[in-house]
């Protein structure tokens, strides 16, 4: 039995004892848990109780944006060592899948993913998993910053997606967690420039604290106006969807450049219009993002680089203890927070 964060239903939490998987496998690793980031997702299984098809029909552990320490490798586990810092990714596909053997291993359809039902997430204090999907922080990356590449990794993965060529500009909509993340992974990607769209100042205040982001918010200027002054009246070479809203998506479609490129990461919770016509008119590319596969390196190397600095994003910490109470404020959902995160380790 181990303590855990416990999302019994819809509504409700608990920090209690649960039984969880113990037995070190080969080619798994055995990590003590430092630092859990909370996820819009996380946050919208406890409030909603589901997500699309994946709903909570039983007692699960939350939690998926984790960092920790090594204390015990399976046989055959080569590239890491009990006392490395790590972080993980948290879906483990079927290695023998044709997605898999495919190099989309994020699409495979038997993929379990940490905290969607009815897979246990990490927020517990040791947790087993594939060294596979376990990879080594550089030595001056905190564990706070190690949490933080689960989120990151979308934002490469859209911007790999994108195929960005140097000097591009891009437009971000939405300055949420992902939509900043993915703004910073475009300006390490070769972006020379990009604006995030919002409604919300505060989101719009953190997002420009980085250089060559350029706020645009929506009720007080046009984004197609400032997008065409930007570009000589040409549009944006990409655009990246990430408000998940009917209204930025139709944004997307219209500021894009001819022939440029629009890459879908938001989810809209329902289904939304899309104008063919207007997209086949500038005969633009569309992209999709599930997640991520094969960039985690990618995003360590920027981190471990100073390329890209995530500090600035993490807003709260609460301890382990506290768990119940991180979350409420994540439900909060105050103008002013973009990552919560809950510490298990004091060091
Ligand atoms: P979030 O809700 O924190 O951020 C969304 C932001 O968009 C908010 O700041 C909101 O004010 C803003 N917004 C709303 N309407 C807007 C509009 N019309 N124009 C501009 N901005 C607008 O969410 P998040 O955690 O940052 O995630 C963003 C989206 O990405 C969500 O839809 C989420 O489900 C999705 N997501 C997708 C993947 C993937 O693999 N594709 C992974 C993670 C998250
Ligand atoms: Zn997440």
């Amino acid at each position: 039995m181990s303590i855990a964060l416990v999302l019994e239903k819809k509504h409700r939490l608990s920090l209690r004892e649960i039984d969880l998987p113990s037995k070190v496998e080969a080619g798994d690793v055995r990590i003590a848990i430092n630092t859990v980031g909370i996820c819009g997702s996380d946050v919208h299984y406890y409030t909603q109780g589901k997500i699309g098809p994946f709903v909570v029909n039983a007692p699960m552990v939350l939690g998926h944006e984790a960092s920790g320490v090594v204390t015990q490798v399976g046989k055959g586990v080569r590239h890491l060592a009990i006392g490395d810092r790590v972080c993980m990714e948290p879906g483990i596909p079927n290695m023998a899948s044709k997605a898999s053997k495919l190099g989309a291993y994020n699409v495979d359809p038997d993929v379990r993913f940490w905290a969607t039902p009815p897979i246990h997430g990490c927020l517990t204090p040791e947790v087993i998993h594939p060294a596979a999907f376990t990879y080594k922080l550089p030595d001056h990356i905190s564990f706070a910053e190690g949490a933080m590449v689960e989120p990151f990794a979308v934002g490469v993965q859209a911007v790999a997606r994108a195929r960005i060529k140097p000097g591009d500009v891009a437009l971000v909509t939405g300055a949420g967690p992902i939509g900043i993340m993915v703004a910073l992974a475009a300006l390490a990607g070769g972006c020379s420039k990009v604006y995030i769209s919002d409604l919300v100042d505060e989101k719009l205040g953190i997002a420009a604290q980085y250089d060559n982001i350029h706020p645009i918010h929506i009720t007080k200027s046009s984004v197609l106006d400032v997008i065409r002054d930007g570009t000589g009246r040409w549009g944006a070479d990409v655009v990246f969807e990430c408000a998940g809203a009917a209204q930025s998506v139709q944004t997307a479609l219209e500021a894009v450049a001819p022939a440029g490129c629009v890459v879908w990461v938001g989810m809209p919770v329902d289904p939304v219009p899309l104008d063919i016509v207007l997209a086949q008119s500038k005969e633009i590319r569309m992209e999709t993002v599930f997640r991520y596969a094969n960039v985690y390196y990618r995003a360590i190397e920027l981190l471990g680089s100073g390329k890209v600095d995530l500090k600035p994003l993490i807003s709260k910490t609460f301890a382990f203890a506290d768990s119940i109470a991180a979350f409420d404020r994540a439900v909060e959902a105050r103008t002013t927070d973009v990552k919560i995160q809950i510490k298990l380790q004091d060091s």
